[in-house]
């Protein structure tokens, strides 16, 4: 029985097995029912940006976007990261209005599960999960080994903000 148990080999957990092993972790197992980035991950576009309305999502991007600049010298793998731009665009006043809609469940779980003592989740991105992963992944790790996420307070995304009342996020996309 491994010490660590990440659940899940999509970008997320892939990321969070690093984070750990990085932390000096030496007994990280991760459990893929399939293979390794053949869920929601295989699908992704991999576009990364800095364009968010809400602060929260723009810190996460900031510290992630460090992270892909020097993902081979981190990682020692390859890996074809470019800066090209990156635009939206709604050309109708619904399309607009739904840029802006905030929506609760655009922002992902990440942090303890409360009441169950070892068990964090860090799950339910939407189309931003890809450009967050290494952010996401260094945060929970710095719950689950320093008891809370240091480099950047991540209680806005705990899973108990929906009962707590915690501020509403702006949109997710604009
Ligand atoms: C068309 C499309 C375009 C996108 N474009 C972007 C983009 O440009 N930029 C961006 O940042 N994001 C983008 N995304 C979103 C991004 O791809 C996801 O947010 C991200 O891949 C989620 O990663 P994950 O690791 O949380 O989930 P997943 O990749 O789904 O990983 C979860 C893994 O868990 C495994 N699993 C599930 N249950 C079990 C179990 N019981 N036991 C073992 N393993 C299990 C699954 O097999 C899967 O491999 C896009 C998504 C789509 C679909």
């Amino acid at each position: 029985m491994a010490s660590t148990i990440v659940l899940g080999g999509g970008v997320v957990g892939a990321a969070v097995a690093f984070f750990l092993c990085d932390r000096g972790e030496t007994d990280v197992l991760v459990l893929e029912r399939d293979q390794l980035g053949a869920g929601t991950t295989k699908g992704g576009l991999g576009g990364i940006r800095h364009q968010f309305v809400d602060e929260l999502d723009i810190r996460m991007s900031q510290l992630a976007t460090a992270f892909w600049r020097n993902f081979e010298d981190r990682t020692g793998s390859r890996h074809d990261f470019e800066e090209r731009g990156y635009l939206f665009i709604a050309n109708t006043e619904v399309g607009v209005a739904e840029l802006r809609l905030p929506m609760p469940l655009y922002h992902p779980i990440v942090g303890a599960v409360p009441g169950v003592a070892g068990l964090y989740i860090a799950a339910g991105f939407s189309g931003h999960g890809f450009i967050h992963a290494p952010a996401t992944a260094q945060l929970v790790v710095e719950e689950m080994l320093d008891g809370r996420a240091r480099t950047i307070d991540i209680g806005d995304l705990s899973l108990e903000r929906f009962g707590a009342g915690r501020r509403p996020f702006k949109a997710a996309v604009l």
